[in-house]
């Protein structure tokens, strides 16, 4: 079974939106050992859209595509697939009472009538449920030149497109194949796609029938292990596991702040952060995970030496003396968050981001981050290469992994 992905949006084309939808699905079906084979992007337009799809039958049994399900006139996807395969449109009465309940609870009078297109799907087909919005997503067979195909149509919001995927489509995929290939995935942090490969793939020939998957990420490299035999895949992971050490995080954990927050509240201990070139981001990704604030108490942006003295106590001296970005500073941030924050453990990072403010002996790219459990601390110097946004997810990732590192040093071994 080979999948191909059909992003439709003019304002994917020109860049004024990110196509979130594709880097989820792709990430998705490559943790189900089902990476596309290909990606079309086409604008709002029957023609485009139908070049589209006769390309990707001849490229793919399965076909995905996002977006135009809306109620509007400019939403052409369904009417365009049902001419396209010759397939007529019904409305299911289920989805039509959802959409007027959708349009009560927000608006007052009759729901117009050009709403109720979101309830028809394609004859014969099946639709999936879309708990944040009112386009469900659709799936139907078709025969396409005597060999059976399967379509699959979401809407294109992504938290609606994420939602019907991994609530409905996905699963219905895997249900397609023939014999089910379980997946584990996990996260080898601070390595890049080449050095895994080179520890795991040597050791994982030795175990019949497993595939391998990589994607990488400021976090470092994702990797996917896949088996038909779910005893075989056990031990690959433990195998692969072994061999990489400290820096791969527990299977199914394919998130630094996720796994890390895990581990900081099985120990129950608190955490914080003093942020200054990644200003809030490590805040961020921590607060993006449900539940964070059993373990996260707050983070303080200091991006100006004042803020980093008088709220987190940098000395003066050592401003002055080393500088900002030095690791006399990072080491006194870290240590000034866990008291302004009243934590057992935190994280800091300062550096030079650029694409400005580089010197010869502080070039852009040098960040010191630091990490601190109780009275243990770690501080580490790092020269970052990219631009401004990837030299600071690269620090923020650093960061949140030295506190990980830390966390499983032993009392006696301080950095
Ligand atoms: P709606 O009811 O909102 O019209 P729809 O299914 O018709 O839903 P689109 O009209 O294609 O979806 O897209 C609506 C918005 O969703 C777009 O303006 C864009 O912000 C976002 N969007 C659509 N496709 C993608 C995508 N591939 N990646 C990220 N965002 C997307
Ligand atoms: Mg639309």
């Amino acid at each position: 079974m080979s999948v191909a992905v059909i992003c439709t949006g003019t304002e994917l084309l020109k860049g004024s939106c990110c196509n979130t939808d594709l880097r989820f699905a792709g990430e998705k079906l490559t943790a189900a050992s089902l990476p596309p084979v290909l990606e079309i992007c086409v604008p709002d337009h029957a023609g485009k859209i139908v070049s589209a799809l006769a390309f990707a039958l001849q490229n793919a049994d399965i076909i995905i595509i996002s977006g135009g399900l809306g109620p509007t006139s400019d939403d052409i996807t369904l009417e365009t697939a049902a001419r396209f395969f010759g397939a007529e449109l019904e409305e299911v009465p289920e989805l039509k009472e959802k959409v007027a309940a959708h349009w009560a609870l927000r608006h007052s009078g009759h729901c117009p009538k050009f709403q109720y297109k979101q309830a028809k799907i394609i004859k014969g087909g099946k639709y999936f449920d879309n708990p944040v919005g009112t386009a469900s997503g659709i799936g139907f067979e078709s025969n396409y030149r005597g060999e059976k195909k399967h379509i699959y149509l979401l809407p294109g919001p992504p938290a609606e497109f994420e939602a019907v995927f991994s609530g409905g489509v996905l699963p219905d995929i895997l249900e397609l194949q023939a014999e089910k290939l379980h997946t584990t995935g996990f996260l080898v942090c601070a390595t890049g796609e080449s050095s895994v490969a080179r520890t795991v793939e040597p050791l994982l020939k030795e175990f019949a029938g497993v595939e391998i998957a990589y994607t990488a990420t400021p976090a470092g490299t994702k990797l996917f292990i896949s088996s038909k035999d779910p005893a075989t895949l056990a031990q690959a992971v433990d195998a692969a596991r072994n061999a990489i050490g400290i820096n791969a995080l527990i299977p199914g954990a394919t998130s630094l702040p996720e796994a890390l927050l895990k581990k900081l509240a099985s120990a129950g201990l608190t955490m914080g952060c003093a942020e200054s070139c990644t200003g809030g981001m490590i805040a961020d990704m921590i607060v993006s995970i449900p539940g964070s604030s059993a373990v996260f108490q707050g983070g303080i942006v200091s991006y100006a030496n004042q803020v980093k003295n008088n709220i987190l106590h940098v000395p003066e001296e050592i401003l002055a003396e080393h500088g900002a970005v030095s690791s006399e500073c990072a080491s006194a941030m870290v240590h000034g968050a866990c008291k302004a924050l009243n934590t057992h453990c935190a994280v800091s990072t300062t550096g030079v981001a650029g694409p400005d403010g580089g010197t010869p002996e502080k070039p852009v790219g040098l960040v010191y981050i630091a990490a601190a459990v109780n009275n243990l601390t770690a501080v580490k110097k790092l020269q970052l290469h990219g631009n401004r946004q990837t030299i600071r997810e690269r620090a923020a990732n650093a960061a949140l992994f030295l506190l990980w590192q830390l966390l499983d040093a032993p009392e006696s071994d301080q950095c």
